[in-house]
């Protein structure tokens, strides 16, 4: 295992007097500070002593039920057999690889892709293939020839992708679990970012389609295509029949607070029953005191089940604010040679600058200025992407995100403007270098 060079640089941006669109950090301001504090007295009140002790490696069984009634209301029909409670999705990814990686074997993933999951997966010795993605996400037209390969599974972020900042359409949604049937390729669906929408229509996740799919399809087996065993309601005998090509992870980290490290995997029985096995041996269990809090203010206070919908309001509209100062500031501060995604949720814009320019150099000019992004190399399995970057627009006020934005205007313009005074020849060696 290695550290990068990228993470050692971003260190220095934690401190406060640098404006960082670097982490993917909630805005500390929304934290519901006092629902959690008054969760917490109640909790302690009324369940002290099992709140303090060790717990099932699975979950909070009412925490488990919580889960399995939300996914409800997004389609996915699950029983709390099929839900197993994580500390951080982080913790799902890593489960994950444990189970189904062996070494050598190749994972499919969205190019730029989540680069905390590529640092869980080396370290079970993976190797990635990719499929770009355009505005539209995963460009499922190139996937065929990646599937041919013979991936273990694909890892797919549909909605408001880290660090893409794009969503997957719903055309292109259905054609993927098309392929992943066709082909027998699995997918790992990660969903930190599905709740949080700043406009157009929710749009069912790959785990809903999956289930839609592979129900209605001819010549499936129930065995292997019903997703869910209708002469076998999941209801009462803790028997649970979610059957499909899809694991499905979500968390609470941007919902509630990631400080929690409270996140869920919903998958057939057989995959839950293998990662509770995998996570035994990791953690034991997630905390107990954590997951009795989390389920308190999810039920247990004045607005019950209402607090997380207000609370996720509350969020949507705060960045959805951040997004647009962000994007108005981009309009008005960067040279026009300069490219982003437009997203319409999530934490995440994506910009590409000239093909010649390298944004992890000009990372340290931007830092010196007092402003921080990531480089979007870190993104890219095989190290590309010289010439990309990743930012957030959720953590800064909107005061920091015009002045950040102004600063890093300059820091592009300058650099464009020193390229394009070159000589023809030292330009192309510089496009050489960098691509
Ligand atoms: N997956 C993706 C795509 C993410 O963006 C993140 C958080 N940045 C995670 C997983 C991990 O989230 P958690 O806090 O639940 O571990």
């Amino acid at each position: 295992m290695k550290g990068s060079a990228i993470r050692e640089l971003l260190k220095l941006t934690e401190s406060p007097e640098i404006i960082s669109f670097g982490g993917g950090m909630p805005a500390p301001e929304v934290f519901p500070v006092d629902a959690f504090r008054a969760a917490t007295e109640r909790v302690l009140l009324k369940q002290g002593k099992q709140a303090l002790q060790y717990s099932a490696t699975e979950g909070y069984r009412p925490l488990r039920e919580w889960i399995a009634k939300k996914m409800a209301t997004y389609g996915i029909e699950s029983a709390p057999e099929n839900v197993l409670i994580t500390s951080g999705s982080q913790q799902a990814l890593d489960l994950l690889g444990k189970v189904l990686i062996n070494p050598g074997d190749l994972i499919l993933t969205e190019k730029p892709t989540y680069l905390g999951a590529l640092q869980a997966w080396r370290a079970y010795q993976a190797e990635f293939t990719t499929v770009p993605m355009d505005q539209d996400g995963l460009q499922v037209n190139l996937l065929e020839e990646a599937l041919t390969a013979g991936p273990k599974f694909m890892y797919i972020l549909p909605n408001f992708h880290n660090p893409g900042g794009v969503t997957l359409s719903l055309e292109r949604r259905r054609k993927l679990i098309e392929f992943s049937d066709r082909y027998g390729v699995p997918i790992i669906e990660d969903d930190p970012y599905g709740e949080l929408r700043y406009e157009g229509d929710h749009l069912p996740p790959l785990v809903v389609i999956d289930s839609e799919q592979c129900r209605n399809r001819p010549g499936r087996s129930i065995e292997k295509s019903s997703y869910y065993d209708e002469s076998k309601p999941a209801n009462g005998n803790g028997r649970a029949y979610m059957r499909g090509n899809v694991i499905y992870l979500s968390t609470f980290s941007k919902t509630l607070a990631p400080g929690l490290r409270l996140a869920w995997v919903v998958a057939p029985v057989e995959v839950i029953e293998r990662c509770t096995v995998a996570k035994q041996g990791m953690d034991l269990h997630t905390a107990t005191l954590n997951q009795l809090i989390a389920h308190e203010i999810l039920t247990g206070g004045a607005d019950g089940d209402d607090f997380l919908k207000g609370h996720v309001r509350l969020i949507r509209d705060v960045y959805r604010e951040r997004r647009d100062v962000m994007l108005t500031a981009m309009e008005r501060h960067f040279p026009p040679q300069v490219k982003w995604s437009y997203p319409a949720g999530g934490l995440f814009l994506w910009v590409t600058l000239p093909k010649y320019l390298d944004a992890a150099a000009l990372l340290t000019e931007a830092v010196a200025r007092k402003v921080a992004y990531v480089p979007g190399s870190a993104f890219h399995p095989a190290g590309d992407g010289h010439n990309t970057l990743r930012l957030n627009f959720s953590f800064c006020n909107p005061e920091k995100i015009n002045e950040g934005i102004s600063r890093l205007g300059e820091v592009f313009s300058e650099a464009i403007e020193r390229h394009e005074g070159m000589s023809t020849e030292d330009a192309f060696s510089t496009l050489q270098a960098t691509i």
